[in-house]
């Protein structure tokens, strides 16, 4: 079976076939670098990393650009007094920390859009000159998108022009509410040093030209898949298309749309308050463990966050690991032993949740060969040595390693507890806490049972 990937724009699974035969040139929008990185950040560039390394292991080489949008209203905004691009670059640190954390891949060029102004410039006096683009009303340096000079406009989340939103805020020029700004006239409240001399005037770009702009740099008129975040559907990337394809270029031949993160069901959002930082995250479980659990539902599906979610992981990636310290094997990852079903599962639009149960079946019978001392541990061994380097999760191995006795002994005390607690005896239940606490164990009450993870 070859790899299929479900393409947002057609809304199908598609045979994915490379533009240029053994090699894959995708183009994933990374962060604006505004605020500290969140869940919703992270899984994003997750579900790329795996992309790739499927891809790799597939044995495709691949370019894999991700940008920093450095230059944004809000870096200016939350910048305050400081110096915006200090800022910029203090909160991009923060994101390079948790993508490495994470085992993130570094991408093969990460741009950032302070240094393609002059790309984007040539690509909005392409878009003016080919009447798709106009200059301000006003006579302003603000430089917009004429949607109804382009008939495709809204092919990507297939909707008519009348139907959709329009910009409510005021015209700057605008002739249209759907017209969306390609310059920025510069406003005199902002620093000079956000603004760049362009044909226009002093400004400084829009969003969504940047991506084009970069996107073409690097990749060329055309390339093979564009991915990001489902927020960034509409408007950012129904304007990247439409004014890439208005340019003459044929832009990303497949989409690529991972689905958000929800806290106990609910959207994440600043104003209900309901975020959870990547810090917060790092004190419930290792760094590979927050890695298999933004991993562990399907990438088009929302992931939803619990109290509980990172420990589970933990359980889950621990027995994994716990295997393989048990083997006492140590051979090189051969990505010949990945098991049929788990590259049918990885071709099948990267279905991980089907990977990940191959890789604990794989776990439950190589345990059974130890048992057993059965020849079968070596095949076991390979197997899930070679799907934990295809999911990115080698790293797990590097971690604190729990000893067999300790697990025992944690596990008694937790029982303990758990009499106490059901025959009324509280104090003797805290003490007990305590006592684990003492033993740098963090225990977490389930509806159904109590979950524990070491710390450090
Ligand atoms: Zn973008």
């Amino acid at each position: 079976m070859a790899l299929e990937l479900f393409d947002s724009k057609e809304q199908k699974l598609r045979e994915f076939v490379p533009l240029n035969h053994g090699h894959v040139e995708i183009y994933l929008c990374g962060p604006t670098v505004q605020s500290e990185p969140h869940l919703g950040h992270l899984r994003s560039a997750l579900v790329y990393d795996l992309l790739r390394r499927w891809l790799v292991a597939s044995g495709y080489t691949v370019t894999l650009v991700r940008n920093v949008t450095d230059i944004d209203d809000k870096v200016l905004v939350n910048a305050g007094q400081r110096d915006w691009l200090e800022f910029a670059r203090e909160i991009e640190k923060s994101f390079n920390a948790a993508y490495e954390n994470l085992g993130i891949l570094e991408p093969t060029h990460k741009p950032y859009a302070t240094d393609h102004i002059e790309d984007m410039i040539e690509l909005t006096k392409k878009l003016i000159s080919l009447g798709h683009a106009y200059q301000a009303e006003d006579g302003s340096a603000n430089v917009f998108f004429d949607t109804s000079s382009w008939p495709n406009y809204g092919e990507l989340t297939n909707q008519k022009l009348e139907n959709m939103e329009g910009e409510t805020d005021a015209s700057f020029g605008r002739r249209s509410p759907h017209d969306f700004a390609l310059f920025k006239a510069h406003k005199a409240d902002e620093p000079q040093s956000a603004s760049w001399q362009t044909p226009w005037g002093l400004a400084r770009p829009g969003w969504h030209i940047e991506c084009s702009a970069m996107a073409k740099h690097f990749l060329g008129e055309s390339f093979d898949i564009h991915g990001g975040g489902l927020d960034l559907r509409f408007p950012h990337h129904e304007n990247e298309l439409a004014q890439s394809k208005a340019a003459g270029d044929r832009f990303a031949n497949n989409w690529m749309h991972n689905a958000l993160i929800t806290i106990n069901g609910n959207k994440m959002s600043k104003s209900l308050g309901n975020g959870v930082s990547v810090a917060e995250l790092s004190k419930q479980g290792s760094w590979a463990a927050i890695r298999y659990w933004l991993i562990s539902a399907n990438y088009r599906s929302n992931l939803d966050y619990q109290a509980g979610s990172i420990l589970e992981a933990q359980t889950a990636l621990d027995r994994i690991i716990g295997f393989i310290r048990r083997t006492g094997l140590d051979r090189e990852v051969n990505l010949a032993a990945l098991p049929a079903d788990f590259i049918a599962a990885m071709d099948s639009d990267l279905n991980i949740p089907a990977g990940l149960a191959v890789l604990h079946e794989k776990v439950r019978v190589g345990n059974q060969a130890i048992d057993n001392a059965s020849d079968e541990v070596v095949i076991a061994f390979d197997a899930v040595r070679a799907m934990l380097h295809v999911l990115g999760l080698d790293f797990a191995l590097l971690q604190k390693q729990v000893e067999p006795e300790l697990i025992e002994k944690i596990e008694e005390l937790i029982s303990k507890r758990n009499s106490a607690k059901g025959s009324g005896d509280f104090a003797a239940a805290d003490s007990i806490r305590a006592e684990l606490q003492g033993m740098g164990v963090t225990i977490k009450d389930m509806p159904d049972k109590t979950i524990w993870s070491i710390d450090g």
